[in-house]
């Protein structure tokens, strides 16, 4: 079990997204150990998906809250004073990812979109990728 106290959580929260390939990495890593196989930026795609699991015709994206909007999220709010410049940019990414996520469903592709602040659970996560993936693969 991998139990954190509140302050060891929100410290490995600051970790992960002191870099942005962070929290890609980290995901990698935790669904690799649990026995997945994928591909990284399939660029055939829409939007060159994070995690590509072709068999199961299914993708994840990891998604920085800032970057792409999140919405109620605390890490995604830009600062105010500098609202106008960020507001339009980061909607702009919110529709892009809109637009990416309906060409993939359009395509057959299942996917699950995993946000930055949800990587301080790993417990949790873990479950939702598994519940997501279903069964492990036999190779
Ligand atoms: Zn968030």
């Amino acid at each position: 079990m991998d139990i954190m106290t509140p302050a060891e959580r929100s410290q490995r929260m600051s970790l992960i997204r002191s870099k942005d390939t962070k929290p890609e990495l980290f995901v990698r890593k935790l669904t690799h150990n649990m026995g997945f196989r994928f591909r990284r930026h399939d660029s055939d795609l829409p939007g060159h998906p994070d995690m590509v699991f072709k068999s199961r015709q299914k993708v994840i994206f990891i998604n920085g809250c800032f970057w792409h909007l999140h919405r109620r999220c605390s890490n995604s709010r830009p600062p105010k004073s500098k609202l106008q410049y960020w507001q339009p940019k980061l909607e702009g990414n919110a529709k892009r990812d809109k637009i990416v996520r309906r060409k993939l469903q359009r395509l057959g592709w299942q996917q699950l979109v995993i946000w930055e602040c949800q990587l301080g659970d790993r417990e949790k996560l873990a479950s939702k990728i598994k519940k997501f993936l279903g069964h492990k693969d036999i190779a």
